[in-house]
């Protein structure tokens, strides 16, 4: 009999994490190595938020609290619905947990059961699929292409649903590829589950503030309200006020799928870090106007990357509406061999050589559902961007017919 469980096996190890501990520990090794994998802020958190965790410590905020959340963090989340997305939620209808994953986790390990399916846009964020597997559930992957500015139609979307798919994902602007999805878009696809009253919608929204030009964030439970009793709306700290570390994550939905999901955490976690929630009920209660500087910021690195990496051979990069990352097309490396001599078959060949050749780290368009790809996360210094972008069109003109 097999030591390890067989649903473990069905999964792979995170491609976002694995890029991220890889890059660390070259750098630890003396390697200069410039790390785009991981999706993260470069920004520090604001210091009214450290200010009032160091508050919590000296107040003794530092023991269990209730599963899914203290109740002024269950307020302050409330009170953030209403004002960023005009959504009416009670306390009771709030979860928190440590991070927007396992937040996620506990949704689809609440409700999963044996042959469920689960609609994924690809490309997606790694963990949906996989999480979803963890579930005894089938990813039901729905592709975007990038004609299409990497989002689905509403006739794909249709296409997808059968009898037994219980969530539909939704991810805008989107990791991997920063796709934002406008309320019309968003409303063709509300239409269509509407016709389909099984299907409940899991929006995760956790780069609602990073959006540029423009674009106007929407949310499918604020689009189409008749969706508001079957939508779990999805949200965290982590990246809009750069507290990835303090795995601070929360959801709004209907009350019973919210006491499942606290079912599930009284037997794993127990409950988030205090201390961090209550660095969390600042960052929502806070001062907001650093977001809109924040996002000048990433504007503009993210036209840096987009000109510089559309400069690179082989390469075509389109101008995303949000988050941080971009999603370049290297159909034109692929079949070529590196400057050390490696075959670029796809793109895990291709970031790999790039981490070994160049010392920049990048996370492969397969682990996301579509390739060839690669993910850029542009949320770090200019200075930085600008060497990682010369090195990778170094990188690219290396390339060679083999
Ligand atoms: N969501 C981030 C990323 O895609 C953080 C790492 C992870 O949990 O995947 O890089």
């Amino acid at each position: 009999m097999p030591f390890l469980s067989e649903t473990l096996s069905r999964v792979r190890p995170s491609s976002t994490v694995a890029v991220t501990q890889k890059a660390m520990e070259l750098r630890a090794a003396g390697r200069n190595v410039i790390g785009l994998g991981a999706g993260e802020p470069d920004f520090d958190t604001p210091d009214n938020v450290k200010a009032a965790a160091i508050a919590a410590i000296e107040a003794g905020k530092t023991k269990y609290t209730a599963v899914d959340g203290i109740p002024e963090l269950k307020q302050a989340i409330c009170a953030k619905f209403q004002r960023d997305n005009g959504l009416h939620y009670a306390p009771a209808q709030v979860s928190v947990s440590t991070g927007g994953k396992q937040v996620l986790y506990n949704a689809l390990m609440a409700t999963l059961n044996p042959d469920d399916e689960v609609i994924i846009p690809a490309p997606y964020w790694v963990s949906y699929p996989d999480m979803v597997r963890l579930g005894g559930g089938t990813p039901v992957i729905v592709t975007a292409r990038q004609e299409n500015g990497f989002r689905i139609t509403p006739e794909d979307l249709e296409a997808a649903i059968t009898p037994r798919t219980k969530w539909f994902i939704f991810n805008s602007p989107a990791n991997p590829t920063g796709a934002g999805y406008g309320r019309d878009d968003v409303k063709r696809l509300t239409d269509v589950l509407l016709r389909h009253p099984h299907v409940w919608v899991m929006s995760d929204d956790m780069y609602e503030h990073l959006t540029f030009g423009g674009f106007e964030f929407c949310t499918p439970a604020e689009v189409e309200p008749a969706l508001y009793d079957r939508t779990l709306t999805v949200n965290g700290v982590s990246k809009a006020y750069a507290m990835t570390g303090w795995r601070i994550g929360y959801a709004a939905g209907p009350e019973h799928l919210i006491a499942a999901m606290r079912k599930l955490q009284s037997q794993s976690t127990t409950n988030p870090c205090s201390i961090s929630q209550y660095a969390a009920i600042e960052a929502l209660n806070g001062p907001q106007d650093f977001l809109s500087e924040r996002c000048t910021v990433f504007r503009k690195r993210r036209d840096l990357v987009v000109r510089e990496l559309n400069a690179a051979k082989g390469v075509t990069c389109e101008t995303p509406e949000g988050a941080f990352y971009v999603y370049p097309c290297i159909s034109g490396c692929i079949g070529k061999t590196s400057a050390g001599g490696t075959r670029i078959d796809d793109d895990e060949a291709f970031a790999t050589a790039l981490l070994e050749e160049e010392g920049v780290a990048v996370v492969f368009g397969a682990a996301f559902g579509l390739s060839p790809h690669f993910r850029v996360s542009y949320a770090t210094s200019d200075a930085q961007l600008t060497e990682a972008c010369a090195r990778i069109r170094k990188f690219c003109s290396g390339l060679h017919a083999s």
